[in-house]
């Protein structure tokens, strides 16, 4: 018999300790080797004053055992504590979620037959970062942060992934005809990375064609890779047309820790009913049992619950008769009492199929070696008036030779010079000023600020504006040209 590993278990909110106890007692069953440290994180962890949501006792416990199974936890939309999913992601690097989605017609109803895919996505950086700012009494904004290593770690374990699973075709989603710059990076990186896999195919759509293709012909899709937020809609999406948001389960893999957990939420609109679909969660329990070695117990489980889906036996969410629906509880003991069987229909699972993947190494991405100069920069301001020449004419007046203005925007539109045929929007201004590269310094920066500040102007933010080797590190405003000043 095999040691029991040390696994980090949180019951989270919602349904959360509902399906995790049919989880656990079905792996018990199976005879998992796991010896479970339970932590607490979540809504209560907030309610008792910790402003993370997450215990000391549970950060310690993660960062010991390497292996955490979590509930869902209750994030509360627009205002209150920050997403305890988030953080834990950002403080342990789980850098990859991967999702994958499968459909079980005719025993789970889906508008599709065949659909076996994988979702890979970022987990760390893009809008997910959640910095955000109100600039201006009308405007906010929120930063889209990537980074080449980040896109480099991400690309790379999705093509590792395919290649240990057997899987044929890596599928890129990005919106670079639009975000040049951030997602084109992201392709790029791509690009260059599939390169290194020639026996995998690999394909880019725009992310919002790409997202329409999933929903209607996902059969043709293998594995997905992408950013953070396009992964999060593009895995619901996924998970929807396969039959449930109750069935699929997700890992979260960094190089020290490994996070397992359901990819639903923690369903208040069904909590304590006794009838949530423990399946999400037990997918991914399924998923760590691999991930520790313990693919026999996972294999067991799996087959099991296969041939539970097979003959009839469905929680509400899935069944085809309503009438005859069982709790989480009955679910729970009917895959127990199917433990040792396999599907007859619905592929069967084989233990010695699970290869463990090579996992990239952030040591290994890719070092910026290009030159970085200063070239300029763009001055934002709040500012609420009519008259854009006027606005323009002062400011003009306020650049310097080093650092002269080359235009104002408003919400990426260029407005001065030449911008009178425009309507006026909203109140956030942005000032761009162009010098010759290398030739620019700081100080000729803060002088401007200085005298925009002397002209009780309120200049909210600066973005400083840099080339690497000569090539351009900022986007173009609509209406811009490369060169003229
Ligand atoms: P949700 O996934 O909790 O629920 C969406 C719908 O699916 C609901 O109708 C729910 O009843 C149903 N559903 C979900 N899981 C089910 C299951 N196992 N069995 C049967 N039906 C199930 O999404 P939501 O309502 O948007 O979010 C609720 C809360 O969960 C929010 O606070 C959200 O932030 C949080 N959330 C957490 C995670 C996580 O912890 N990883 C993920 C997503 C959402």
């Amino acid at each position: 018999m095999n040691a029991k590993v040390p696994v980090t278990i949180a019951r989270g909110d919602g349904i959360g300790p509902e399906i995790m106890d049919a989880t656990l007692k079905i792996m018990d069953a199976a005879g998992a080797q796991i010896a479970p440290e339970f932590v607490m994180l979540g809504e209560k962890v907030f309610l008792d004053g910790n402003d993370t949501g997450i215990e000391p006792e549970a950060i310690d416990s993660i960062n010991r055992t390497g292996v955490f199974l979590k509930a869902p936890i209750t994030t509360p939309q627009g205002g209150g504590y920050k997403s305890v999913n988030v953080t834990l992601r950002k403080t342990f690097g789980l850098f990859a979620n991967v999702r994958p989605t499968r459909t079980f017609v005719p025993f789970v109803k889906s508008k599709h037959d065949n659909v076996d895919l994988v979702i890979v996505r970022e987990n760390e950086e893009d809008l997910y970062a959640g910095m955000e700012y109100r600039q201006t009494h009308d405007s906010c904004h929120s930063l889209k942060v990537l980074s080449r290593s980040g896109c480099e770690m991400i690309v790379r374990y999705a093509f590792e992934y395919a290649r240990a699973h057997g899987r044929k075709k890596v599928s890129c989603l990005i919106k670079d005809n639009i975000m040049k710059i951030s997602d084109g990076l992201f392709h790029t990186v791509f690009k260059l990375i599939s390169k290194e896999y020639p026996e995998i195919e690999a394909e880019s759509y725009i992310v919002d064609i790409g997202m329409a293709r999933v929903a209607d012909t996902p059969e043709n899709f293998d594995v997905i890779v992408t950013l953070n937020l396009y992964g999060d809609i593009v895995s619901d999406i996924a998970s929807q047309i396969a039959g449930s948001v109750g069935l699929a389960g997700s890992s979260n893999m960094g190089p020290k820790v490994a996070m397992f957990e359901a990819i639903h939420g923690s369903a208040p609109d069904i909590t304590g009913k006794g009838i949530a679909n423990p399946s999400g969660l037990l997918n991914g329990a399924i998923l760590m049992l691999h991930h520790i070695g313990q693919s026999e117990a996972a294999a067991k489980i799996e087959n099991a619950w296969l041939y539970t889906l097979e003959n009839g036996q469905h929680t509400a969410d899935i069944a085809i008769d309503k009438t005859k629906a069982l709790s989480t509880a009955e679910f729970a003991d009917a895959v127990i009492a199917n433990l040792g069987k396999e599907p007859s229909k619905l592929p069967k699972v084989n233990a010695a199929d699970f290869k463990q993947m090579h996992m990239p190494n952030r040591d290994e991405t890719t070092v910026s070696i290009r030159a970085k100069r200063l070239t300029g920069a763009d001055i934002f301001l709040e500012w609420n008036g009519k008259d854009v020449n006027k606005l323009g004419d002062l400011i003009k007046s306020l650049g310097s030779e080093k650092l002269p203005l080359k235009l104002i925007s408003n919400r990426g539109l260029v407005m001065y010079p030449n911008g009178e045929h425009i309507d006026v929007c909203g109140d956030y201004w942005c000032c761009r000023f162009v010098g010759e590269e290398a030739k620019v310094t700081g100080q000729d920066i803060k002088d401007i600020l200085k005298r925009i500040t002397e002209h009780d102007l309120d200049w909210v933010k600066v973005e400083n504006l840099y080339t690497y080797d000569h090539e351009r590190g900022y986007s173009l405003f609509q209406g811009e040209s490369e060169g003229a000043k």
